[in-house]
């Protein structure tokens, strides 16, 4: 950790272990911005060694633990003034096949999770006047794709509720973004347990070859939406490889 104070506000991530979180801490730490960083795996984003960065291992399902840690960062760097809603997971299925179980994992992580996160900067957020909350919904929150049902069904109410939420907090010149991404090379197909889909799906990302989004385009997308001044409220960014058709 450096001596020197950071001077910009402090930014939570969920799921800043992998993938899209992890570049877009790496992005904002590189901005001067103090970081909250939240997942599972505390390992992996303790060995990134961001300055002014407090890692923390908290599943966003487990709110009190949330709640203890974002209240720790804010001890530590001062208010929030933003929190990147990210951690997900794509439990891809035929519906007709899938373990409902693998329906409520995904509600749990992807809606309700998002939703704790919301409660731990919202009304503070309001107090102040300030602050942004981005939700990272998916394309999946838009429109359908084989195998997606559940999956589809969480990330469209990622869109639903941060349109109600943008409503709400608008007044209080609370921000509310909603970030899209078609496909992006991670780990989140990984977890898939139907092989075939997952194969299917692999196949899919393939023929779109290199063009494929990586997580840095996505955080680049994030960075620009939170840079605006404070009066430019980004509603939503759609982003996906320009070979990606669907
Ligand atoms: P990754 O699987 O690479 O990363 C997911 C992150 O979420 C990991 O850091 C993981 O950390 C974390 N996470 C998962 N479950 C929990 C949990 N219960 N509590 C805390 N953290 C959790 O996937 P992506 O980077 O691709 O996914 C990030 C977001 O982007 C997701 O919301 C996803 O739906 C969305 N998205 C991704 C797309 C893609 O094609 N990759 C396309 C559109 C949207 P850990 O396991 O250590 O807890």
């Amino acid at each position: 950790m450096s001596v020197h104070k950071p001077k910009l506000p402090l930014v939570i991530i969920t799921g800043a272990s992998s993938g899209i979180g992890l570049a877009t801490a790496k992005l904002f730490s590189e901005r001067g911005h103090p970081l909250l960083l939240l997942a599972r795996r505390l390992e992996i984003m303790n060995a990134l060694h961001l300055p002014h960065s407090l890692c923390k291992a908290v599943d966003v399902t487990d709110r009190v633990k949330l709640l203890e840690a974002v209240q720790e960062a804010e001890g530590l760097y001062g208010a929030a003034d933003a929190i990147i809603n990210n951690a997900g997971i794509m439990l891809l299925g035929d519906i007709t096949k899938q373990n409902p179980d693998e329906w409520d994992r995904m509600l749990e992580v992807n809606v309700k999770g998002l939703l704790n996160g919301i409660h731990t900067v919202a009304a503070a957020m309001v107090k102040r006047q300030r602050g942004t909350i981005i939700n990272i919904s998916s394309v999946a929150g838009r429109k359908s794709f084989a195998n997606h049902v559940a999956y589809t069904a969480t990330k469209f109410a990622v869109h639903g509720l941060s349109e109600n939420l943008r409503e709400e907090m608008a007044p209080h010149d609370v921000r509310v973004v909603t970030i899209a991404p078609g496909a992006v090379e991670t780990e989140l197909l990984s977890h898939t347990s139907d092989e075939n889909i997952k194969a299917g799906y692999q196949d899919w990302k393939n023929n779109m070859g290199a063009s494929v989004l990586s997580p840095e385009d996505v955080a680049r997308a994030i960075l620009y939406a939170y840079e605006q001044p404070q009066g430019v409220c980004i509603r939503e960014i759609v982003l996906a490889a320009t070979r990606q058709q669907a």
